[in-house]
């Protein structure tokens, strides 16, 4: 197994909905929501976090894929077939090296943390009602048998907020290059669903926009090039635009 290639998939997550993404409670203040969103610590804003993303993207195509990947009880699929297009990809458990020696090789997609982009970080502070990019929604629920409402608060990402996304693809065989193809069809699934939690109430409705593919052969680290566009996809920047395309090249 050699390394062949690696592929740059950055773009836009886009919020058509509020976004919900859960951090921990510890830090609850007096006053504070019910459930606040995930902040990075650092600079105090809200982030998508590719563990978040990479999750979402595997369990859509476990339920996609559900007569391969999807398990009785509903745990994340992991197997120790050295051929499993999703472990491949996405990664398997620690306890689950492939068979008889044979190798899989690393984990082929790697997602990076996605933080808010600089249109949005002045959109919030521009707009009252937003505390560290995040405003906070009341819900209520009644009481099914007196009517009494009962108030809930949940922190959430305004809609019209967008992350700057950025994930790694590697390729180490020509099976790779047929494998990119699920991480685009994931995030189709993902706009077609929603990020985060609540997407049955509305929340987390996303787009994956402005995507650019760019690639570094082996010789592009030796010689300390850059990434190089993908000719494929100049004109594709969405998920849907470069599974067709991937299909034009194919046929
Ligand atoms: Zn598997």
């Amino acid at each position: 197994m050699q390394f062949l290639k690696n592929y740059q998939i950055s773009g836009k997550i886009s919020c058509l909905t509020g976004l919900h993404i859960g951090g921990s409670s510890d830090s609850l203040g007096i006053g504070g929501a019910d459930q606040p969103v995930i902040l990075d610590r650092i600079r105090n804003v809200p982030i998508v976090p590719g563990s978040s993303l990479k999750g979402k993207m595997r369990s859509s195509l476990e339920l996609k894929y559900s007569d391969q990947w999807l398990t009785r009880d509903g745990s994340p699929h992991t197997c120790d077939e050295d051929d499993c297009d999703l472990c491949i990809v996405f990664g398997r458990g620690a306890k689950d090296n492939p068979r008889d020696g044979r190798e899989s090789g690393p984990t082929r997609l790697i997602i990076r943390d996605a933080f808010p982009d600089r249109e949005t970080q002045t959109q919030w502070e521009e707009r009252e009602g937003i505390v560290h990019g995040t405003e906070i929604k009341g819900e209520n629920y009644l009481n099914r048998i007196n009517s009494v409402a009962k108030p809930r608060f949940i922190e959430r990402v305004p809609a019209g907020s967008a992350f700057d996304f950025e994930m790694v693809f590697s390729v180490y065989s020509e099976e790779d290059e047929a494998r990119l193809a699920y991480l685009f069809e994931a995030l189709s699934l993902v706009e077609d669903t929603y990020l985060g939690k609540a997407g049955s109430r509305g929340y987390g409705k996303v787009a994956f926009e402005k995507i650019s593919v760019g690639w570094k052969n082996a010789g592009s680290y030796r010689s300390g090039d850059d990434w190089t566009p993908d000719d494929r996809f100049v004109e594709a920047t969405t998920p849907r635009a470069i599974l067709r395309a991937l299909r034009e090249k194919r046929t």
